[in-house]
């Protein structure tokens, strides 16, 4: 079954958005599913959906004391397993079972309209863990959907809340109006000292080329990652976040 016209897939967004925002999320948007069809093989939301017209992202904003919480550099607290780590990672924990929560209601309204879903979990990418790839990337679907642009820490920079923010995805074979384009503006312009590429404990972020949308080695990052409960400090001092 597919909703027909403009009218009833502007109905349908308006109708979701308007779910989406009563329960928690602070972003939502909607791109079309073939604006994906250059990805990668098995990372496209047909691959994980036969015939996928939408896909829906929705975010939900960290707390900023949470995040104030992560320890940076040599200030006290910063060790593995420190109670603040914990704490930050019970809040990401929450967060995405906030986010799962609100994108299988969204999906199960659509569902019992007749349509095919699938929701990317916030708190299980499907990882693959040879290459640290999702089976759909969440940033890129946010940015597609003018949610925000990528930083240099690879995370999705928005103009609300700069990268304090989690993700989620649900792909379906409805037609849905989409949302916004992806934004014209990089939000990484106008940062002169690139906190994000001096702090990474890992020396995992470096200046992207000019070619480049932001150069991490996400491989370096992971190992350092393993070392502790979290790091997650390229989203604490991103200028992106810290405007208020
Ligand atoms: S999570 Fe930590 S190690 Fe990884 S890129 Fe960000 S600051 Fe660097
Ligand atoms: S700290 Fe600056 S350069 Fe790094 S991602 Fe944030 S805005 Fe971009």
């Amino acid at each position: 079954m597919a909703v027909k016209g403009t009218g009833e897939s502007m109905i349908l967004k308006e109708e979701l958005k308007e779910q989406a925002f009563n329960l928690g999320a602070d972003l939502y948007g909607v791109v079309e599913a073939s604006r994906f069809d250059d990805a990668p093989s098995g990372h496209r939301p047909a691959d994980v959906l036969s015939g996928a017209k939408s896909v829906i992202v929705l975010g939900m904003k960290y707390l900023d004391g949470m995040v104030e919480l992560l320890p940076v550099g040599k200030e006290d607290g910063n060790y593995p397993q420190s109670p603040r780590e914990k704490m930050f990672v019970g809040h990401n924990a929450f967060l995405s079972a906030q986010l799962d929560r609100i994108g299988y209601t969204l999906a199960r309204v659509l569902e019992r309209k007749g349509f095919k879903t699938y929701h990317q979990l916030a708190s299980q990418g499907g990882t693959d863990d040879r290459y640290l790839v999702g089976m759909l990337s969440l940033k890129h679907i946010a940015a597609e959907a003018g949610l925000g642009t990528f930083g240099h820490h690879s995370l999705l920079v928005t103009p609300q809340y700069g990268p304090r923010v989690r993700l989620t995805a649900i792909v379906t074979d409805a037609e849905i109006e989409p949302t916004d384009k992806p934004l014209a503006v990089n939000l990484c312009d106008g940062c002169v000292r690139k906190p994000c590429v001096t702090h990474c404990p890992a020396g995992a972020i470096k200046e992207p080329g000019e070619t480049e949308v932001y150069s991490l080695d996400k491989f370096l990052c992971a190992q350092y990652r393993r070392t502790r409960p979290t790091c997650s400090v390229c989203l604490k001092v991103c200028i992106g976040g810290r405007k208020g």
